[in-house]
């Protein structure tokens, strides 16, 4: 070929790679969509002759065979674009979409981005497959956090009452003593209260009814107070509550409140039972409000003395620690 001739094919390849290749890679980094469009695209099954018709680029025009994953030629299925990429390029199908080294550029230009594609395809799945794991794993988390406060709750639950329990109350106890010492003009009280006369209820109605009067007293008591008391079943038919920056006298309220609240319920007792019909329980109430130098069961001795002076005096009423008669609690004693 003449020199002349020769630069003349070459001048003409650059005018093209310019005109129709470069601006590709400009567009490719703003548009995902962008290709380069190559007219000679030829289709493998007429360039082979090729008669597997169940090959997932049989009959599909505009495709790139080399880009198709599974295709059957070679004598077996291929795998996907990646794995077949390095014999595609050898292959007379792909030289025949390249009759000139614009269409070749074009097509690696082309096979590039495809991968770019896949790739980030991929990304993406997985970013969202990250996300379900992290939606599915904040939904546990959330379900295994309100199981533990289900647990935590029960731990410190009566389930008769559904007040608190025993155990708990020291725990609260001592977090109010320790509250008073804290702020100088803090204090707190505690009713002790134990249903009167229950063990000739329970003799005569039997212990399920027994239970139904415990479970109407836990009831009234979260009726009556405010939230910030804490209610506890304290033993069998004993209870204790602990009244929160109160003082002796408005404890005595709320003490009477009670007492005279449950005095008015009526309890159905079964026809079956000698006089049944509506039986009336009462409580008896003892007060004891915290002072400096006292600890949780310096209090509560406190409190219990008070019940038993309300007992007796006959039962159902309330009794404030130190009032008249009552036996002091020596705060060196304990
Ligand atoms: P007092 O007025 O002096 O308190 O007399 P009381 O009969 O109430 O006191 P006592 O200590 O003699 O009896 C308490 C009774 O409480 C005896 C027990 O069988 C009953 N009791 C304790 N726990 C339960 C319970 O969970 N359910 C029922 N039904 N009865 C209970
Ligand atoms: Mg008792
Ligand atoms: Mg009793």
């Amino acid at each position: 070929m003449a020199r002349l001739e020769k630069k003349q094919i070459g001048d003409e390849l650059l005018a093209r790679i310019h005109a129709e290749i470069i601006p590709l890679f400009g567009l490719a980094i703003s548009d995902h969509e962008v290709i380069f469009v190559n007219p000679h695209l030829p289709k493998c099954w007429e360039v082979e002759k090729c008669e597997k018709y169940g090959c997932p680029i049989h009959g599909h025009e505009q495709q790139r065979c080399w880009q198709v994953a599974g295709t059957f030629c070679g004598g077996g299925t291929q795998g996907d674009f990646v794995d077949k990429y390095s014999s595609c390029v050898k292959c007379d199908v792909f030289k025949k979409a390249c009759p000139s080294l614009v269409e070749e550029l074009g097509e690696q230009l082309n096979n590039m981005l495809f991968l770019l594609r896949k790739q980030r395809r991929r990304t993406l799945e997985e970013i969202g497959k990250i996300g379900y794991l992290n939606r599915e794993l904040t939904t546990s988390l959330e379900s295994l956090d309100a199981k533990n406060r289900e647990i935590q709750e029960m731990v410190i639950t009566d389930t008769l009452t559904g007040l608190y329990n025993r155990h708990y109350l020291f725990t609260v106890l001592e977090d109010e003593v320790a509250r008073c010492y804290r702020g100088t003009r803090y204090t707190f009280s505690m009713l002790m209260m134990d249903v009167d006369n229950f063990k000739a209820f329970n003799d005569t109605y039997g212990h399920p009814e027994g239970d139904r009067v415990l479970s109407s007293f836990g009831k009234l008591l979260k009726e009556v107070l405010r939230k910030s008391d804490r209610a506890f079943r304290y033993g069998g038919e004993e209870f204790v509550v602990i009244l929160p920056d109160t003082d002796q006298t408005i404890a005595y309220i709320i003490g009477e409140r009670i007492r005279c609240a449950f005095s008015e319920r009526a309890f159905l007792v079964g026809q079956g039972f000698d006089g049944g019909g509506s039986v009336f329980k009462t409580v008896s109430v003892g007060i004891a409000c915290h002072e400096p130098g006292l600890d949780g069961s310096q209090l509560l001795a406190r409190a219990d003395e008070a019940m038993y002076q309300a007992k007796s005096r006959g039962r159902d009423q309330t009794v404030r620690y130190g009032e008249g008669g009552g036996g002091e609690v020596n705060l060196g004693a304990a």
